[in-house]
């Protein structure tokens, strides 16, 4: 199995990007952030206890985060691999994917992480909060705080796979077109 993490601060392209390379290699996406909002969108006990965290630019607690995560997993079980976007984002998160891919005789192939500077960042989503209806990016101090949660919880995660020799940082700044090329060179064929 191919199993990736595509890693990167909000407003990175995790998602225009895991786009391309689920259909490329075939893959499964699993974007923690799309199935919080499918919940929420479902009026579900899940949803509104994500929300009240999404709404502030706060992570959802870790237990719930990774059952959730498990319980999708769990689902494909004839998954070629996956792409998990927005997951890990704490280093508990990181050791509960890796015990659990174990688990399964499985591990992370490696990680992708699109380095983009913050201002760029901010610019982004703002722009991204005309079409995306998401409240998160609407409101400029909630931007600010998720890139706060982001350097202080979940910046130290890609130190947990450098560690292992699978960290790959890739540059995101460009078109969409030439950073899905530079990703697909990082995978490989
Ligand atoms: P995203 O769509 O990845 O930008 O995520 C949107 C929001 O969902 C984040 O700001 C968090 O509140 C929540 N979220 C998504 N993934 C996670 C995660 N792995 N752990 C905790 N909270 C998450």
């Amino acid at each position: 199995m191919r199993n990736l993490i595509l890693f990167g601060p909000p407003g990175a392209g995790k998602g225009t990007q895991s786009a391309f390379l689920v259909g490329h290699y075939n893959l499964v996406h699993l974007s923690t952030g799309d199935i919080f909002r499918a919940n929420i969108k479902g009026e579900t006990e899940l949803g509104k206890l994500a929300k009240s965290y999404m709404d502030q630019g706060q992570l959802v607690p870790d237990d719930v985060t990774i059952q959730m995560l498990e319980s999708e997993v769990d689902k494909h079980s004839q998954a070629a691999g996956f792409i998990f976007d927005g997951f890990p984002r704490t280093t508990a998160q990181a050791g509960a994917l890796d015990s659990f891919l174990e688990g399964r005789g499985e591990t992370i192939s490696s990680m992708l992480a699109l380095e983009v500077p913050e201002k760029e960042l901010r610019s982004r989503l703002m722009a991204r909060a005309a079409t995306s209806g998401r409240t998160d990016d609407a409101d400029p101090n909630v931007i600010q705080k998720r890139i706060d949660v982001y350097n202080a919880e979940t910046a130290p995660v890609s130190d947990h796979y450098r560690a292992a020799g699978k960290y790959k940082g890739i540059d995101g700044v460009g078109s969409i077109e030439d950073i899905t090329l530079r990703l697909m060179a990082a995978i490989g064929d």
